[in-house]
Order: C-alpha cells, then sequence, then structure tokens
C-alpha cells in the first residue's frame, strides 16, 4: 500500500510517500518512496521535492492554500520525472495518513475519517485554534483531489497521553471547569514519543509492558514523556502545547499570576500575553538574539555571549528537573531517550542536561555521545549506568504510515490507548 502522509500546518506541508502494508510493519520492511516540504504557502511558495535516492528539486511557485499545495504534490509524485517508482497514477496513491494535533478527549487512538470524524477535529479548533483549522483544510483537499473512494486516517498529537491518569491530567482548579470546558492537560508530540518508546523496546528487546521510560524531544517544541509500563503517564505540555519545557520561543512553565501582573505593569492584552508566551519567549526571549538552538551554540563558542549561555543553561536546567520530577512519579526509569532536532544533534546540550545526575545513576560516555549525531541511534550512557541514556531519532511519519494501514485493514494499533477514564 502506498501512503501518502501528510502534516498541514498554518502555511507550510510536509509530506512523505511510504510503501507499508501488514507483512511489511511485520517485517519491519517499510519503504519510503519520497518525502518533501513546502512552506510559505499564500505567497511565493518554497518547494522541497525529494524520492528516495534521488537528488531533491527545489522550487519556488505561488500557491494559493493548502490545496494548491497538495495538488502540486499529488503532480509531482504521479509525473515521470518525480523517480518515484510504482506510483503512476492517482490511484496509485492507496491511503492517506494526516497527523492532526488535537483529538481532545474524543479521539484516544487513529480513526477513518469520516463526516462526524471531521465534525469532531472541528469540535477542538477551540483547543488547537492554529493548527486543528489548518489539518482539515488538508483533509478536505486531499480528499476532493483524490475522490471519497481513498481512505484516509486521522493520526493525532494527543492520542498517546489517554492514557494518563486524572493526576497527570487535571489541574488543581475549580473541578467545573473540566467538567464544562475540558480545562486539562492532553499533551502533545505522542506519536513522536510513541514511537521513541517503540524503537527503545526493539532495540532492547522488551515487552511493552516492561517499558519504563523517560523520553525528551527537543526541537522548536520541546516535552517530556513518562513512560510506564509502555504507556504515558505523564508529560509536560498542557492543555496547549505552551507548558513544559523551555522552547525555541515558547516560555514552558511560568506563574500564571504572570498574566494579570504584565497586563497591569506593561498595558498589554491577553492576545498579546499569549503571543509574548508563545512567539516571544523562551530561548528566543531569554537570549534576545535567537530560538535556533544551534545558532545560541555558536554565539556562546565564539562570542562568548552571556545571554546565550544563560537561555541554554535555563533550557537545560528545566529538562533536567522534569527528568528528577518524573523519575520520582514513575518510581524510578531504566533510561532516559532523546529525539527531535536538539536531542538528536546536540551532544552539548544533551550533556548539559544530564549533567549531575550520576547520583540518579545517569553517567554519560563523552565518546559515546560526541558521536551521535545526523540521524545516528544508540546509548549514550557509560557500561554500567543505572538510569541508561538514548539517542534515538524521531519518526512520526511512519507510525502516521503505519496506523493508516492498521486502521484501513480493520487491525487495532499496538498498545492503542486504554482509556483512563475520569469520573465527572
Ligand atoms: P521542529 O520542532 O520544528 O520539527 P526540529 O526538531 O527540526 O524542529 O529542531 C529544530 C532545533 O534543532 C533548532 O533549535 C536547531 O537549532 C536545533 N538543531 C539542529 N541541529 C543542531 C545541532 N547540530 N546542534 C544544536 N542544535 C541543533
Amino acid at each position: 500500500m502506498n501512503v501518502l502522509v501528510l502534516n498541514c500546518g498554518s502555511s507550510s506541508l510536509r509530506f512523505q510517500v511510504i510503501e507499508t502494508d501488514l507483512d511489511l510493519i511485520a517485517k519491519d520492511g517499510d519503504k519510503r518512496l519520497a518525502r518533501g516540504h513546502i512552506d510559505r504557502i499564500g505567497s511565493l511558495s518554497l518547494i522541497t521535492l525529494e524520492a528516495a535516492g534521488k537528488p531533491k528539486v527545489l522550487e519556488t511557485a505561488p500557491l494559493r492554500d493548502q490545496r494548491a499545495a497538495i495538488d502540486r504534490v499529488l503532480r509531482w509524485i504521479v509525473s515521470p520525472d518525480s523517480g518515484i517508482g510504482g506510483i503512476a497514477k492517482l490511484s496509485d496513491v492507496h491511503a492517506v495518513g494526516h497527523r492532526v494535533v488535537h483529538g481532545g478527549e474524543r479521539f484516544t487512538k487513529s480513526v477513518r475519517i469520516d463526516a462526524a470524524v471531521i465534525d469532531g477535529i472541528e469540535d477542538n479548533i477551540e483547543l488547537a485554534p492554529l493548527h486543528n483549522p489548518a489539518n482539515l483544510k488538508g483533509i478536505l483537499a486531499a480528499r476532493e483531489l483524490l475522490g471519497p473512494g481513498v481512505p484516509q486516517v486521522a493520526v493525532f498529537d494527543t492520542a498517546f497521553h489517554a492514557t494518563m491518569p486524572e493526576t497527570s491530567y487535571l489541574y488543581a482548579v475549580p473541578y467545573s471547569l473540566y467538567r464544562r470546558h475540558r480545562v486539562r492537560r492532553y499533551g502533545f508530540h505522542g506519536t513522536s514519543h510513541r514511537y521513541v518508546a517503540y524503537r527503545y523496546r526493539q532495540l532492547k528487546r522488551l515487552e511493552r509492558e516492561k517499558v519504563r521510560l523517560i523520553t525528551l524531544h527537543l526541537g522548536n517544541g520541546c516535552s517530556a514523556c513518562a513512560i510506564k509500563e509502555g504507556r504515558s503517564l505523564d508529560t509536560s505540555m498542557g492543555m496547549t502545547p505552551l507548558e513544559g519545557l523551555v522552547m525555541g520561543t515558547r516560555s514552558g512553565d511560568v506563574d500564571a499570576a504572570i498574566v494579570p501582573f504584565l497586563h497591569e505593569k506593561e498595558g498589554l492584552t491577553v492576545a498579546e500575553i499569549d503571543t509574548l508566551l508563545n512567539k516571544q519567549s523562551g530561548l528566543l526571549g531569554v537570549s534576545g538574539l535567537t530560538n535556533d538552538m544551534r545558532e545560541l551554540l555558536d554565539e556562546e563558542r565564539e562570542k562568548g555571549d552571556r545571554r546565550a549561555t544563560l537561555a541554554v543553561d535555563l533550557f537545560c536546567a528545566r529538562a533536567r528537573k522534569y527528568i528528577g520530577a518524573y523519575l520520582a512519579e514513575m518510581g524510578g526509569a531504566d533510561a532516559i531517550a532523546f529525539t527531535g532536532g536538539i536531542g538528536e544533534n546536540s551532544p552539548a546540550v544533551r550533556e548539559r542536561i544530564c549533567a549531575g545526575l550520576e547520583r540518579m545513576g545517569l553517567t554519560v560516555d563523552k565518546s559515546r555521545n560526541a558521536a551521535m549525531t545526523g540521524g545516528k541511534e544508540g546509548e549514550i550512557s557509560k557500561a554500567g549506568s543505572r538510569l541508561k541514556a538514548y539517542v534515538i531519532p524521531t519518526n512520526e511519519e511512519l507510525l502516521i504510515a503505519r496506523d493508516t494501514v492498521r486502521t484501513v485493514e480493520g487491525v487495532p494499533p499496538p498498545g492503542a490507548a486504554r482509556r483512563s477514564r475520569s469520573k465527572r
């Protein structure tokens, strides 16, 4: 089955074409046939297209909206110029898997998209006003362009965290707010945390129930997840992706009383404070320079910039604090695993996060750590560490493609969330 995996943002589109089916999944033999991304949708768009084993194609074109972007991608996929074997016409695209950011309480696993699912994703727009509308546009455009006969599946960022108990997902605010408005922690990056837990389980040849792991997804957005018995027990992002770790432009945890304080002192509206915390904070806000970790590390090394160091130190200290919190919450873990652009590529940041964890049983092996960059997977802790550390490059697209196949074939995804229902 050729599965088109789509990740539609408000002005961007990422895609992959993956050949997979139940047999290939069992043999770990799925094949990525192509991938690419389109940025700046709505103006002169930047298009990057890459078939497996072929050079990248870079183009610019004015693409009005998501529909135009998906149309461009589909035309390329079926054209002989793309060089993708086995796909010559639209009907060779057998299914579409969509990354959908917010599934709310309703979607606790991947589902085949129909009118009711579209309504459900719409209902969650108030929880993810930037993301869900873009995801929906992608779904509607793909259906229009490929026809209603091609199955489409929604894979939710929140679904992996549906197993969290009330003590993890409730905030200590009046319970009526949870009842009336579903004010609670949902968590995000679920497909990434789930993938890392799956790979860890493969590397260690463990049963799912034996996985006791803390995953750290460190990219532009960052989140940690406590995985006990193979399931999400707690995660750092909250009702929205703002909570938790320090991120590129998001503050992560702050005292909520900052909001009325800033309103009074700076005369900012609630919407302006929301923007400040989401877009002007984090690494960018502290350093005053950039949200990009690699650039900050360069500034630090080349110019000894004090605020660059401060931003990186704050980032690492917050991540370390979450490791400690989750170790306590889980009653101990066997390993931590780094993923995401920073987690996969920066030995320096990994070392700074793990500094001081020796008494908790984790000692980083300098040469193993230094070698683990550019997509490599493996252990970075010293032999004999009680708490081990790994780098596991994430692959959300692969899980989306696999969930798409399983959903179309009517096979439940492995470890599908056992819903932890609250007594309301
Ligand atoms: P997104 O969350 O948008 O998918 P990524 O996972 O690609 O983002 O992560 C982007 C972050 O990874 C940026 O802060 C970037 O600087 C950082 N990064 C990428 N490579 C390196 C590196 N070699 N050293 C340090 N940081 C890196």
